[in-house]
């Protein structure tokens, strides 16, 4: 029986937001671990989507259920990008801001899964934006990345000031 813990939610403006994650090397029952915990912390927080960062790991894994299955991803990369679809996208790491982003409509995407195989899997829909929300993230990359720079600066500003109250 997997140890499953329920890991609290790193929120902006924290440093390992914006870090490139560790490769994983080895798939052992630690990775396999962290992402059961992650699925557990992602479905109690309501989320779709959830990456290492997000939970304080530097480790390149994401995970996603956006209703079409599950997805523990370890390495992930997108091999191929196709069409362009426009949503409004939340992060459980910037509570309370939604962020208008233009990705792509399909994507194929390349991961090592938690048995250590390799998939490749085309995908469309929410789990494909879903996907490449996780797989921004472990390159340091968040959804206000996507906002015009005078948006960012506001909204840079307005945590600030919150952060100096709390
Ligand atoms: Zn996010």
């Amino acid at each position: 029986m997997r140890n499953i813990q329920d890991y609290s939610i790193v929120t902006f403006p924290s440093d390992i937001l914006r870090k490139r994650m560790r490769k994983v090397g080895k798939v052992d029952e630690k990775i396999r671990s962290i992402l059961s915990s992650m699925l557990y912390t992602m479905y109690k927080n309501s989320g779709i989507g959830l990456a290492a960062p997000q939970v304080g790991i530097d480790f390149n894994i994401a995970v996603v259920d956006a209703g079409d299955g599950i997805y523990k991803m370890i390495n992930p990369v997108i091999l191929d990008k196709k069409g362009t679809d426009i949503t409004s996208e939340g992060c459980l790491s910037l509570p309370s801001i939604l962020v208008t982003v233009k990705r792509a409509e399909k994507i194929k995407v390349k991961y090592i899964d938690e048995l250590g195989r390799e998939v490749t899997k085309s995908l469309s829909g929410i789990t494909a934006k879903a996907v490449q929300h996780e797989i921004d993230h472990l390159t340091g990359k968040l959804i206000i990345d996507y906002l015009p720079w005078f948006k960012r600066i506001s909204i840079g500003s307005c945590i600030k000031s919150n952060s100096k109250i709390l």
